[in-house]
């Protein structure tokens, strides 16, 4: 999708720093970080969501980065919350399949992340 930011930023177009990148996936910084370790895990194919069709192959991806993204941000043994918010109710801004990985301090027990 041309129109779809996170399709662009996936693309590589604006040289976006990745911490994690295989055939499948991404993972960059949030623009608007709301902890100290605040990155999301966005896949290089366009899904509105989670309930999209994702292919198990992507799934899989997606945890290969956040173990990875965890290791390279030193948050693998503090602990991390890992967030998928979808559609309307879920919180969701941006209609591309993506996860928050956020940590690097303590989160509190709310449901909510952001
Ligand atoms: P959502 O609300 O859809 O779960 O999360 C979308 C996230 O994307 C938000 O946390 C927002 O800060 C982030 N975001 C929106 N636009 C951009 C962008 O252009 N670059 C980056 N790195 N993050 C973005
Ligand atoms: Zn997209």
């Amino acid at each position: 999708m041309s129109d779809c930011i996170f399709c662009t930023i996936a693309s590589g177009a604006f040289g976006t720093e990745f911490y994690y990148e295989d055939e499948n996936v991404v993972a960059f910084d949030d623009l608007h970080p709301q902890a100290p370790v605040h990155v999301l895990v966005v896949p290089k194919a366009h899904y509105d969501n989670i309930i999209d069709g994702v292919p198990a192959e992507v799934l899989s991806s997606m945890a290969a980065a956040v173990k990875a993204v965890a290791e390279k941000r030193g948050i693998a043994e503090s602990g991390f919350r890992c967030i998928m918010n979808t559609g309307a109710d879920g919180g969701q801004t941006v209609m591309h399949l993506h996860m928050h990985v956020l940590g690097g301090a303590p989160l509190g027990d709310g449901l909510i992340a952001k």
